[in-house]
């Protein structure tokens, strides 16, 4: 630990996965849709609409607070929200203010073996603004607003300062992701904007108990970002106190363009946005009963299933998180599990092979590898039965990945079993002999190492496919025993 520490909290919205927006039934996946196309009076802030609140989005809400350990209330409210600003029609958002859907949460996360919690202050509904569309640099110059985004259903986490560094940072929004994408309320995609983070940092230096001021950094679209993003900005901030200097109070976004952050407004011009209760709509109230359903209703979550991996197929701590991050390969895992009995190979493979080839062709679920989980099985059959060496297994797996063949298909076709045919052995290693007497002489005085050489030669013979262990047994006793 330096003598600086980084004092970080994280405002996250979550666009939910409905089929409609908050307010309206236009269509809440907009991401694809050309410029104004999935709007309406309602959500384009028509004079005499009214909003119409979406079920789903409750639901949705509702699970996400749970499966964050937060406190539903049963009693919430919506408020508006006033600013002026050209994405934003009805001069309001609608959000909740006064009165949030739920309060202190907390989410674990793992920090290089450690598990630290960070508490969630609040979680509440609200709904998304437009987009501004800044053309400068194309033909049509000026600046444009898309309503496609305009009252799709979000929620806002805010959490508590807890968070001691970049990397916890980035930590916590992959666990949130996770949970929100297990729970199938949203997809999570920071790059398609359904998962947004502004991030807050200060620093403390540690020997004199000095606080700098708060920075605010906004519009950080990826995980790697947020960590590099915090990162220079803790930078930043150190030197300047290192330098006496005061580090203002600011609101700071992410260039790409120069891999760094830049002012974009000073706190105090922050606008006051005159909250009200929103007349248009009745409270939320939702029973006991009906939170008590929808918590029944969640799936096993993340921590749990690797916790439970651990314990049930013996896997070491490591593995299980990694297995356990995404639902579905955590279901597939288990699905191979269930069919070779072998959770200790399964999740080898799985870790050592499957992902490093979804990584490297860019698959991002399981879903879409073609490697059946039955394969497993017949894969794990040719090495247990001697039939190929775990080597050309590597092989063939890859072959699998690559054309979804069953690894005995790709054996056959490519004639990869194990050589066990004893005189073909022999016959290469006569004929090395042969062509190199003064190896064999060598072998016979003593240099016994120069049996590799042999053994190399009836490897190259048969494509590696001849079991050493058999090769070397040979190569010895024709060596010493031959003529
Ligand atoms: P504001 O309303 O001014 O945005 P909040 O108190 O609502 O401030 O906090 C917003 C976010 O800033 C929260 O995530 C909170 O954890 C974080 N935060 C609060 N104080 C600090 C601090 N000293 N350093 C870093 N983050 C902070
Ligand atoms: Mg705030
Ligand atoms: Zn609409």
């Amino acid at each position: 630990m330096g003598r600086y520490r980084s004092v970080i909290g994280l405002e996250i919205h979550v666009q939910l996965s409905t089929k409609t927006k908050l307010f309206c039934s236009c269509s809440a996946d907009v991401f694809d849709s050309p410029p104004n196309t999935n709007i309406c009076p309602v959500c384009t802030g028509q004079p005499g609409v009214l909003p119409v609140l979406n079920e789903q989005a409750v639901e949705y809400a509702v699970k996400a607070a749970l499966a964050l350990n937060f406190e539903v209330h049963e009693y919430s409210r919506f408020d508006r929200k006033n600013y002026f600003y050209p994405d934003l029609p009805k001069g309001y958002q609608i959000t909740q203010y006064f009165y949030p859907l739920a309060t202190n949460g907390w989410v674990e996360i793992d920090v290089d073996g450690t598990k630290k919690r960070i508490r969630l202050r609040r979680l509440h509904m609200e709904e998304d603004a437009g987009k501004m569309i800044h053309a400068e640099d194309s033909l049509e110059k000026g600046s444009f607003v898309d309503y496609n985004r305009s009252g799709v259903p979000l929620i806002e986490i805010v959490t508590e300062p807890d968070i001691s560094s970049p990397k916890e940072a980035r930590l916590f929004l992959e666990k949130l992701r996770s949970i929100v994408r297990y729970i199938g309320v949203s997809s999570g995609d920071m790059e398609k904007g359904a998962l947004r983070c502004d991030a807050n940092i200060s620093v403390v230096d540690e020997e004199t108990g000095g606080r700098s001021n708060r920075v605010e950094v906004k519009n950080i679209n990826s995980f790697k970002l947020v960590e590099k993003a915090l990162e220079y900005e803790f930078g930043r901030i150190v030197e300047a106190m290192e330098k006496g200097e005061e580090i203002p109070q600011e609101t700071r976004g992410w260039s790409m363009r120069d891999k760094k952050t830049i002012s974009m407004r000073s706190k105090e011009e922050e606008s006051d946005y005159r909250y009200f209760p929103e007349p248009d709509l009745p409270p939320l109230v939702i029973s006991k009963e009906r939170i008590e359903k929808i918590k029944e209703s969640l799936p096993e979550l993340p921590d749990k299933k690797k916790e439970r991996f651990v314990k049930e197929y013996g896997i070491p701590e490591y593995d299980a998180g990694v297995l356990t991050a995404d639902r579905d390969l955590a279901d597939y895992y288990e699905e191979v599990v269930s069919i070779t009995k072998k959770p200790k190979e399964a999740s080898n493979w799985i870790m050592t092979q499957l992902l490093r080839y979804m990584n490297e062709s860019g698959i991002d679920s399981v879903k879409d590898v073609k490697v059946k989980p039955e394969y497993f099985k017949d894969l794990f059959d040719l090495i247990d039965s001697g039939k190929i060496t775990t080597n050309i297994a590597k092989d063939v797996f890859r072959q699998v990945f690559e054309t979804g063949k069953s690894p005995s298909q790709i054996v056959k076709e490519k004639g990869l079993e194990v050589v066990t045919d004893e005189n073909l052995i022999r016959q290469v290693i006569e004929k090395a002999m042969k062509e190199n007497p003064k190896a064999v002489e060598q072998y016979r005085s003593g240099k016994k190492g120069v049996m590799g050489y042999f053994i190399g030669q009836v490897m190259r013979a048969t494509k590696g496919k001849a079991d050493p262990k058999v090769v070397q047994k040979i190569v010895v006793d024709m060596l010493e025993n031959g003529e």
